[in-house]
């Protein structure tokens, strides 16, 4: 009787795998299909401001997917999937030529527009011809130097260093603005962390989140800004909801803000009319 239980729940088990399994397959052939035709991807654009007087400083460029049998489809989710089936240099091309023209075409209305930040995973950041192909989209799109922006998670650094600090330095010289995501969350070495060339800690919204709530990560965040300020980095806090969050931030040195209190991440169209207009 054990034994059968035992065996039944087995084939519960791998029957909610194969259904994942399979809601996998589906969606990497989706995909697929989306980067093929170009339909149903596209970039939302989310403002960053100056937290003390509200200017927008940047943009960041967030992936979107909607899939017509899916639906949409969080970049948390099609961003990994993408790495793991060999799409995400395919995407990743699609997205960055997406940021250059919506650039361009800003440019070309007579408007300034302000560096537009992309989001790099660790395959973009490694891949070989990353730099060879941001050069590229500069020249091909006549764009003003700096006006791209990247935004990497401390993960993707932890290890080849030297290599690291090449990339980096080869972003920097192209006058591109380089920004840790998510600090504070992952495995960073701050031995190392004043070695690196960029330009930005973005704190991860979960500290944004705690203020008036946890005093530890409040103590955390006052350890981060301040390093950060003694390093000459900018620092700008994401996940910002609410006014009361805003004004905590007046104590810590914090430059820029992010969040739903200033903006969701909108349409180019959108963002443009309340923003660069
Ligand atoms: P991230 O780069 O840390 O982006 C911040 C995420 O927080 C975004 O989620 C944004 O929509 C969301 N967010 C912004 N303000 C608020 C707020 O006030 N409250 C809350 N609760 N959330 C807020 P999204 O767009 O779902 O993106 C999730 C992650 O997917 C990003 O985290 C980034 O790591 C990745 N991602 C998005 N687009 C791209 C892309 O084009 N390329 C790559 N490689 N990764 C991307
Ligand atoms: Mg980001
Ligand atoms: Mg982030
Ligand atoms: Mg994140």
């Amino acid at each position: 009787r054990a034994k059968q239980e035992g065996r039944n729940a087995y084939r519960l088990f791998s029957t909610s795998l194969d259904v994942r399994e399979h809601r996998w397959l589906a969606m990497e052939t989706a995909l697929r299909n989306a980067l093929d035709t170009g339909l149903g991807l596209n970039l939302h654009y989310q403002p960053l401001v100056a937290r003390d007087t509200g200017r927008l400083v940047s943009i960041e460029a967030l992936a979107r997917w909607t899939d017509p049998s899916f639906g949409p489809v969080s970049p948390g989710d099609f961003i990994p999937l993408a790495e793991r089936t060999g799409l995400i240099q395919p995407l990743s091309q699609l997205l960055m030529r997406t940021v250059a023209t919506q650039l361009r075409s800003w440019l070309d209305s007579g408007l300034t527009p302000v560096p537009v930040a992309v989001n790099l995973s660790a395959q973009q950041f490694w891949h070989q011809d990353l730099i060879a192909d941001i050069q590229a989209l500069y020249q091909e799109y006549r764009l003003p130097a700096g006006l791209l922006s990247f935004e990497l998670t401390e993960s993707i650094l932890l290890d080849k260093q030297q290599q690291a600090i090449t990339i980096l330095n080869a972003l920097r010289q192209l006058g591109c603005q380089i920004a840790m995501d998510d600090f504070g969350t992952g495995y960073s070495s701050l031995s190392y962390l004043h070695q690196l060339p960029i330009t930005t800690l973005k704190i991860d919204q979960s500290f944004v989140q705690q203020l008036g709530e946890n005093q530890g990560s409040e103590t955390i965040l006052a350890a981060i800004t301040g390093m950060a300020q003694g390093l000459k980095l900018k620092v700008v806090a994401e996940g910002v909801e609410t006014q009361a969050q805003r004004e905590a931030l007046a104590k810590y040195h914090v430059d820029l803000i992010q969040g739903y209190l200033i903006s969701r991440p909108l349409p180019a169209d959108t963002l443009r009319a309340r923003y660069l207009a």
